[in-house]
């Protein structure tokens, strides 16, 4: 038996898919003070409703593989390039959570020992149940992935609850609603469905991760403020990939 649930929360444990994009604010590249303050302020709030919280963060504001190829970088090279910079973004997120009085380790996929410790299965869980947030960089350490399959399987990893992908909208579209007028917002979707009809919101592999092992997936706006608070008290806009209810999904 794990530790009881805490009492306002739908969730036990989480983990958060923070992408490159949202710590990069309006701007264009790199960090953004405000951005990730606010976010930081986010995970803080959930954190201290008792909540066990991991995150994986991605590197889009700084590398991403498939762009180093086309300046002529062999991609398993670019996507090495990818999962430094994702440890970066780990290491602003670890100073300025820390600096929000919680306790925090950053546990990188390739092994960085001088920066941040390896990553330990069970010692990345024996960190969140001491109340550490933990970080999880460089990916799942592998070319050819993203950090969305890495957190999907993570997610897995350290069986959290749910797994809450934050966007730039709040909740998955039919079309992106930023060009597309027509698209439809949608609820509630399962993973059957996110896969048939290709719906943009994690690369293939990760959904399939996700609904393997049985993790519901909640994609909503970190920009809306307290959102992220809002999605873990079952509140708030979001839309939740699950296992359908009558065995179809
Ligand atoms: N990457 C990788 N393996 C992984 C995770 C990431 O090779 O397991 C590389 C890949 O090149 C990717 C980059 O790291 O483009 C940054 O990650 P991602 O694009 O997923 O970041 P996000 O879009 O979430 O900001």
């Amino acid at each position: 038996m794990g530790p009881l649930m805490p009492s306002k929360t739908k969730y036990r444990r989480i983990l958060l898919k923070l992408s490159g994009e949202a710590l990069m604010g309006p701007g264009e590249y790199g960090l953004d003070d405000a951005a990730v303050d606010r976010i930081t302020d986010q995970i803080v709030a959930v954190h201290r409703l008792g909540v066990e919280v991991c995150l994986v963060v991605g590197a889009g504001n700084i590398f991403r593989g498939l762009s180093g190829t086309a300046s002529g970088i062999e991609r398993a090279s670019a996507d090495y390039m990818g999962m430094l910079a994702t440890v970066i973004n780990a290491l602003a997120l670890q100073s300025v959570l820390e600096s929000k009085d919680v306790v925090t380790r950053v546990l990188s996929a390739i092994p960085m020992e001088t920066v941040c410790e390896p990553y330990i299965r069970r010692r990345a869980i024996r960190h969140m149940e001491k109340d550490r947030i933990v970080i999880f960089g460089a990916g799942t350490g592998n070319p050819f992935f993203t950090t969305d399959t890495a957190a999907a399987l993570r997610a897995s990893e350290m069986g959290c609850d749910a797994l809450l992908k934050a966007t730039q909208v709040d909740g998955v579209y039919s079309a992106d609603p930023k060009s597309d007028k027509a698209a439809v917002r949608f609820d509630e979707l399962t993973f059957h469905e996110v896969l048939s009809r290709d719906l943009k919101v994690m690369d293939a592999s990760a959904i399939a991760l996700a609904r393997e092992n049985n993790i519901p997936i909640l994609v909503f706006s970190i920009h809306n403020e307290g959102a992220l608070e809002e999605v873990v008290t079952g509140n708030g806009r979001f839309t939740i990939i699950r296992e359908g209810s009558k065995g179809g999904g």
